[in-house]
Order: structure tokens, then C-alpha cells, then sequence
């Protein structure tokens, strides 16, 4: 069991090179979003709750659980040395990129070993690229390598456990964690996302999805209702010993993305209800790894929320 400090410390993993993935002045991913996070830690109460480590990179070992080796060595190959290079029409590596990929993976992967050692009970990867639309063998949609897929099966096959659960309430589908771990024994996926909308898939997954597509001007209600008629009972039924949050606050009523209207305390309220079922079944293990979330205030203050309610100071 963890000590009385570290079950109300959050493990807060990051690393500056995610700040030097750039693609293009204009483009929504950019890296002010992990310099509002920062920015509303700071003026929150959590400072003294934040227990801080540098990301690691990942390995090729930890990697190619989820994605194909050559698609790895792919990745590294496309890497420019100036310039950008056009992954899919949405995705570019600049020179810096081929690093925050690799440390946005290796952030999740300590993470997860950081909760797994009971260092801490929860941990947050704060970093970019984002990572659920990266599939086994392609990058989509701002990803490149699925960071939570490489936690979660870091915690399979490194740690040994037999059941994780993915929760994501990004308010794009995580098609690319849904790629990995389609039919999955081991992995229970929950999700809520806008649909019809990018990335258009969700709707027909295997028994092991729990999707529940929400239709544009969905909110709080929808959310609450999806979490507890149909998250919660597969979660109570599946008993994960440990849960991973793809953490994408795009959902967010200010965030123009997309149009659903979440709003800061959805955030609070939805840690919550997954805190207790993850307190319930799996020792308190939760690793949370950032995933979309545009609107730099927004973002800044529902990660906050988020935060909060993984070190115990409620919602
Ligand atoms: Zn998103």
C-alpha cells in the first residue's frame, strides 16, 4: 500500500523537448497547450500534491508491444533534420518530433512504473504528440505513437497485470487505441466522443468497446448518463487493476474543435466516478496521459480539475 503522503502525491511526468514539436504557426496542437497546463498549476493548489519527473524515452522494447517495428523504424527514418515532413495532412515532424514522440511514450511507460512501485497512486503524462488516433502501423490525426497504449501494455506485459481499463473522454474517438486492443481480453475500453465527426469510427467496435458516441450539443447530461449507464457497469463487471485516461479536454464548451459543451466540472466529476471504481478494484492505480484540448484556458483550468481529483482534493 502506499504511504499516507504518496496516496494524495500525482506523479506529473513531462519533458521540454515536447514543447519543440512544432507544426506550423497555426496549427491547433501546438505547444502553448502544455505552458497553460503549467500556467494553471501554478495558480491552483496543487503545487505541493505534484511530484515531478523528467519523461524518459521510449524504447524500441516498449513500443513495438503496440506498433509493428518497422513502423517504428519508419517513424525514425521520417525524421527531418530541417524542415517538416508531412506525416498525414493533419500530422508533420518537425526536427524536435521524433524526440516528444518518443518522450510523450516513455512519459506514459514511467507513469505507469512510478504508480506500479506505489510511488505515487496516480500519475499524469503532461505531453505532446497526443496519441489515440496513432493505429498499429499509421499516424493520424496529431499522433504518431499511442502513448496510453504503450502504458497499458507496459502494465500487461512488464508488470504482469491481466486487466486494464482505458478511459477516454476526448471528444474525438480514440480509433487508434480502439486499432490496438480491438477483441483484447486484457483491455475494457470506455469512451465518449461527438459523432457523427473526425475520426467517423466508434460505432461498431468489439465486445471489449464501450463507446458511446454523443451527438453534437451533448453536455453534461449526455456525459453523466453515459458514464453511469453504460461506463460504469462494464467497469464494475470487468475489475481492471489498473485505469489509464486518454485525457483529451477538447469536449470543453470553449474549446471550437469540436461542439459538444462539457464544462470544467464535468472534468472533476467524470476523475471521480472512474477514482472510485479504480479505489474499488485496482488498489487506486490511475495513469492519465494527455490526449487533445484547444482552447488554452480551457485546457489549462480542466486539466486542473483533472488534477485535482486524482490527489485527493476533490472536485
Ligand atoms: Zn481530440
Amino acid at each position: 500500500m502506499p504511504s499516507a503522503a504518496a496516496a494524495s502525491s500525482v506523479g506529473f511526468v513531462t519533458h521540454a523537448d515536447c514543447l519543440k514539436h512544432e507544426m506550423g504557426t497555426h496549427h491547433p496542437e501546438r505547444p502553448q497547450r502544455l505552458d497553460s497546463i503549467e500556467q494553471h498549476i501554478a495558480a491552483s493548489d496543487l503545487g505541493a500534491r505534484l511530484v515531478r519527473h523528467q519523461a524518459p524515452l521510449a524504447t524500441d522494447e516498449q513500443l513495438s508491444r503496440v506498433h509493428p517495428i518497422e513502423y517504428v523504424r519508419a517513424i525514425r527514418d521520417a525524421a527531418p533534420e530541417h524542415g517538416t515532413v508531412h506525416l498525414d495532412p493533419d500530422t508533420a515532424m518537425n526536427p524536435h518530433t521524433l524526440g516528444a514522440a518518443l518522450r510523450a511514450a516513455g512519459a506514459a511507460v514511467l507513469a505507469t512504473d512510478l504508480v506500479m512501485k506505489n510511488s505515487v497512486r496516480a500519475a499524469f503524462a503532461s505531453v505532446r504528440p497526443p496519441g489515440h488516433h496513432a493505429c498499429r502501423a499509421r499516424p493520424m490525426g496529431f499522433c504518431i505513437f499511442n502513448n496510453v497504449a504503450v502504458a497499458a501494455k507496459h502494465a500487461l506485459e512488464a508488470h504482469g497485470l491481466e486487466r486494464v481499463a482505458i478511459i477516454d473522454f476526448d471528444v474525438h474517438h480514440g480509433n487508434g487505441t480502439e486499432d490496438i486492443f480491438e477483441g483484447d481480453p486484457q483491455v475494457l475500453m470506455a469512451s465518449t466522443f461527438q459523432h457523427p465527426f473526425y475520426p467517423y469510427s466508434g460505432t461498431d467496435g468489439a465486445s471489449n468497446m464501450f463507446n458511446v458516441p454523443l451527438a453534437a450539443g451533448s453536455g453534461s447530461r449526455e456525459l453523466r448518463k453515459a458514464v453511469q449507464d453504460v461506463w460504469l457497469p462494464a467497469l464494475e463487471d470487468f475489475r481492471p487493476e489498473m485505469v489509464f485516461f486518454s485525457a483529451g479536454f477538447d469536449a470543453h464548451v470553449e474549446d471550437d474543435m469540436a461542439m459538444l459543451q462539457f464544462v470544467d466540472a464535468d472534468y472533476a466529476w467524470v476523475t471521480q466516478q472512474v477514482k472510485a471504481i479504480a479505489d474499488r478494484h485496482a488498489d487506486g492505480r490511475i495513469v492519465s496521459v494527455l490526449e487533445g484540448g484547444y482552447s488554452l484556458p480551457a485546457l489549462g483550468r480542466s486539466a486542473v480539475q483533472h488534477l485535482r481529483v486524482l490527489a485527493g482534493l476533490g472536485g
